[in-house]
């Protein structure tokens, strides 16, 4: 046992003693004040310039070594998403990037954190053993679009947030950077992210903001895609694709794959991606479309196939690309092209309602940065034929070759036309000359000059074409023979209907057209991910 010990009676000081220690302590004070001085200048306050701060661990960058999988640490990281004030005065953990920091004085910062689109404002304020004015210093500095973890609690702010998508906010307890953005970046996400009317907006107030052009979004991709609206359209599209194949699935159809490395010309001499293959002459599937009629020859009765398609297109449009993706389908039909069209009907209506319903966020950051009307279209779809869609024209005073194709302007006023008379953005024009349909097409029965086709349209532009195949050996060759095909080429797509071929139908839609067409917006390169047209192979 330690002895105990004796208190001692304070010592009464002696004047000359006392007058020491006042002089002692005049002199310790003026120190403190100088040193307060100096980290008041340096922007760090309570404590000394070179010393160790004693918050250190709750702020700085993660070693390379943390982020080598070197452990699972159990913690559970918050979606930016679920920030909501149902979690008010809870501690979360969330990883985001620094999409804006902004220091107020050296006390107070503010980040603004986005995860995949969504964004929440996290605050520091330097605060006794929580928040040091080092640690504000550190967040202050961290570069734009840099990954962080922040933990902090969650904060429901009096007046409704403006700037970022969540409307709580997030008391910063501990802030470490995963990784660092370059300090200049080539396109900001904020001027990626800005819409027409708030360029144009800020332009009549006297106030020039970035406009970022096409061409330079698609050059430094990856970061145009994280500004929200291309955040919903990237989603979008994923649904799109989804409801077109959990549809076909729910009706029978199978899905199938198909090459894409074909012999010779693909379907018709069109504009193909020519290769060599094993010194053999290929190209670049133009479509699906010899392959999954002879899936139906095989006995599938009902396939589908999402998968890329290549086109060697020369035209630089806003609606064409060399590359797109394709969602083909085709079917046995008993007796008439329309139970294709009922597929058609059927599975857009579907497609659309479905969109609306379960892509609500999505259409909300598109509409933001790009504003447009929601697609008109009626319970049951619109079918006209093309005699009648000629007449329409015609009776408007637009002049239409009654056999030749519609050209994009005329397809346009029609589908005006359409609008103004029946009040749909989406129908389907059948019927159409024969002349300018691929070889496969069947004739009609009742008159030669047209044939058992269609396109689909939305907002006055195509995004489907369809019909009725030719299952009749000997018609196939004449037809391909017609339209200046070499049959020699395409022998074992025709061979296939030797063997004995049910009538059968399909379609083919663009996925990116359907996208571009449902958001109305104006270029086709803004709904694919990487596009690739005439003039872009990169990035
Ligand atoms: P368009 O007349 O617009 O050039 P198309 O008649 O050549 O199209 P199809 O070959 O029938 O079109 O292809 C079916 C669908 O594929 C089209 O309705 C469209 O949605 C899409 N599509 C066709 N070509 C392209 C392309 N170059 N880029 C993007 N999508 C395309």
């Amino acid at each position: 046992m330690e002895p105990e010990q004796q208190q001692q009676p304070p010592q009464e000081l002696s004047k000359k003693a006392a007058k020491k220690e006042a002089a002692k302590a005049d002199k310790l004070r003026r120190r403190q004040e100088a040193a307060a001085a100096a980290t008041a200048a340096s922007g760090v306050a309570g404590v000394s310039i070179d010393g160790p701060d004693p918050l250190a661990a709750n702020y700085g960058d993660v070693p390379i070594a943390d982020l080598q999988s070197k452990e699972v640490s159990g913690r559970v990281w918050t979606a930016v998403s679920a920030l909501t004030d149902e979690l008010k005065d809870r501690t979360v953990l969330i990883r985001g990037r620094a999409q804006t920091i902004r220091a107020v004085g050296s006390k107070m910062a503010f980040l603004m954190v986005r995860e995949r689109g969504y964004t929440v404002q996290c605050v520091l304020t330097v605060a006794p053993d929580l928040v040091s004015a080092r640690m504000v210093k550190y967040a202050a500095a961290i570069s734009k679009e840099s990954f962080v973890d922040i933990e902090g609690v969650v904060t429901v702010p009096p007046e409704p947030l403006k700037g970022t998508s969540q409307q709580v906010e997030v008391q910063v307890r501990t802030i470490h950077c995963v990784n660092r953005a370059a300090t200049v970046l080539p396109i900001n996400v904020e001027d990626a992210a800005r819409s027409e009317v708030e360029i144009e907006k800020a332009l009549e107030a006297g106030e020039q903001l970035v406009r970022v052009n096409q061409d330079t979004r698609l050059n430094y991709r990856v970061l145009d895609l994280r500004t929200p609206a291309n955040q919903g359209i990237y989603r979008l599209e994923c649904q799109v694709s989804n409801f077109f194949s959990q549809f076909l699935l729910n009706e029978d159809f199978v899905e199938i794959r198909t090459p894409k490395l074909t012999a010779g010309t693909s379907e018709g001499g069109a504009a193909v991606f020519k290769l060599e293959y094993k010194k053999q002459p290929a190209c670049l599937a133009q479509s699906p479309q010899l392959h999954k009629q002879m899936a139906i020859c095989g006995d599938f009765g009902r396939v589908f196939v999402v998968g890329p398609v290549f086109r060697a297109e020369d035209s630089y449009t806003h609606r064409h690309l060399c590359e797109f993706t394709g969602l083909d389908v085709e079917m046995e039909i008993k007796e008439h092209y329309s139970e294709v069209m009922d597929i058609v009907d059927r599975l857009f209506v579907e497609m659309f309602d479905k969109l609306k319903e379960k892509c609500q966020k999505e259409l909300e950051a598109i509409g933001k940065q790009y504003p447009f009307k929601p697609l008109k279209y009626l319970r049951k779809t619109l079918r006209l034929t093309f005699e009648e869609g000629i007449q329409m024209l015609k009776d408007a005073g637009v002049e239409a070759d009654p056999l030749g194709d519609l050209n994009t302007e005329t397809e346009r006023t029609l589908g005006k036309l359409v609008f103004e008379k029946y009040g749909t953005e989406f129908y389907i024009l059948h019927r159409y000359p024969l002349a300018v349909r691929p070889f496969y097409t069947m004739p009609c029965p009742d008159n030669e000059a047209y044939s058992n086709s269609f396109d689909v349209f939305i907002r006055g532009e195509e995004i489907i074409s369809g019909a009725q195949r030719v299952h009749v050996p000997e018609l196939l060759e004449s037809r391909a023979t017609e339209c200046g095909i070499d049959v020699k080429t395409i022998s074992t797509y025709i061979d296939s209907f030797r063997y004995g071929a049910p009538p059968h139908g399909g379609f083919g839609v663009g996925l990116e057209r359907v996208v571009m067409l449902f958001c109305a917006l104006d270029n086709i390169r803004k709904t694919s991910l990487f596009p690739r047209d005439p003039r872009r192979l990169e990035p």
